[in-house]
């Protein structure tokens, strides 16, 4: 077995620091010293960056990934009451927004294998209510979009993207082409808090789009309500990405395709020490998408008692693991009296009750990579 230093992490951001410091040293300092600390230079070169990058006409960066969800159903001219269809088994930040702008989340079951939105479960359960979907894109893998957009089509539903997780994830498309995940609906959000695929060093966040009208009426959502300074013509919030934030995701967006490929090769590794155990399923891949492996996600087949076994041998062995979620949204408290379901959410329970993730992260060496799969692989006798 291959020896490493250190405390294994599910992250490791001190080491991609450490990797990065002299560039993302000299960004802040450069923040710093022009004292440009709210939209100034820095924010607008990472916007025109992101744009680049991904593709979207517009990109609106903001304080965080909730905050983008929130403004992006309040620029729909929504009404109270209206319904928006959201997975059950997701960050409560996809269906909280929903809640508190006085909308009505609809939860709906997810796909057993993707983790993502299942869209047999999506029609079961819409309604004539229904104005909105929030597919989310999680653990790193696109949802069906093509299926996704053609019921939204059909329906006269607007498609909001929760891309938080799957930064830089490409999802392909029966006509050959393929799309960045955030740029395939009316409007995608992003979070790029430091766990995510492109973090910073605190909050922030940023809503894609390709409709210009859109783009102009997020972009004055989120700075009070105003296009021209002083004149505030709708109610609005103030939600910035300071420049700091933006000139250390500069750099970090520079690095995205290397940060991209550390996870996927840890991946391949785990890929192939698990593939052969029968107690788990190992990550699976959608056809129309590709994986950025904001997680490594396995499920434990025999469910929590076994699973829970495995968690406290891992820690016993150094090695950190989480369960992302514990509870799906219409178990938890919070949604008792918002939430409607129509339609059974029995893969949501039944994975709520049987995933652990791993880590995985920019960072890992092939030790590190190789102790934490022995030691899985020992668990099960192998
Ligand atoms: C992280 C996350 C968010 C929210 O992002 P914040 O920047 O923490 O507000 C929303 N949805 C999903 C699926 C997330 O993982």
């Amino acid at each position: 077995m291959k020896s490493f230093h250190g405390k294994i992490q599910m992250v490791d951001l001190k080491g991609q620091y450490c990797r990065l410091k002299s560039e993302i040293d000299a960004a802040i300092s450069g923040v710093i010293e022009s004292t440009s600390f709210i939209n100034g230079p820095e924010v607008s070169a990472f916007t025109a960056g992101l744009e680049k990058y991904t593709g979207s006409g517009h990109v609106v960066t903001c304080a965080n990934g909730t905050d983008a969800l929130q403004i992006a159903l309040m620029s729909l001219g929504l009404e109270k009451g209206d319904e928006i269809l959201v997975p059950a088994f997701t960050y409560v930040a996809s269906a909280e927004v929903i809640a508190l702008l006085g909308l009505v989340p609809v939860l709906v079951d997810v796909d057993r294998d993707t983790f993502n939105i299942s869209c047999a479960s999506m029609e079961e359960a819409w309604s004539d209510r229904c104005r909105a979907v929030i597919p989310v894109h999680l653990f790193g893998q696109s949802a069906d979009m093509e299926r996704i957009l053609s019921f939204a089509s059909d329906k006269g539903l607007y498609v909001i993207e929760d891309n938080a997780q799957s930064f830089g994830a490409l999802c392909h498309f029966s006509d050959g082409t393929s799309h960045m995940t955030g740029t395939m609906g009316n409007i995608g959000c992003t979070s790029f808090f430091p766990s995510k695929i492109l973090g910073c060093y605190g909050d922030g966040g940023a809503l894609f789009t390709d409709d210009d009208s859109l783009a102009s009426r997020i972009r004055m959502i989120a700075n009070h309500g105003q296009r021209i300074k002083y004149h505030h013509d709708i109610t609005g919030c103030n939600s910035r990405l300071d420049s700091i934030q933006a000139a250390i995701l500069r750099v970090k967006l520079s690095h995205i395709d290397e940060a991209i490929s550390a996870r996927r090769k840890a991946a391949e590794f785990y890929d192939k020490a698990f593939e052969s155990l029968d107690e788990v399923r190992i990550p699976y891949r959608a056809p129309y998408s590709d994986h950025v492996f904001h997680q490594y996600t396995l499920v434990v087949k025999e469910g929590p008692a076994v699973r829970e076994r495995l968690r406290v041998f891992l820690e016993s062995k150094g090695i950190p693991s989480m369960i992302y979620y514990p509870l799906p949204l219409h178990k938890q408290k919070a949604f008792e009296k918002t939430a409607v379901l129509r339609t059974a959410l029995d893969n949501s329970c039944v994975l709520s009750e049987s995933v652990l993730s791993i880590p995985i992260h920019t960072e890992m060496s092939d030790g590190i990579i190789e102790y934490i799969a022995e030691n899985v692989r020992e668990f099960f006798g192998k």
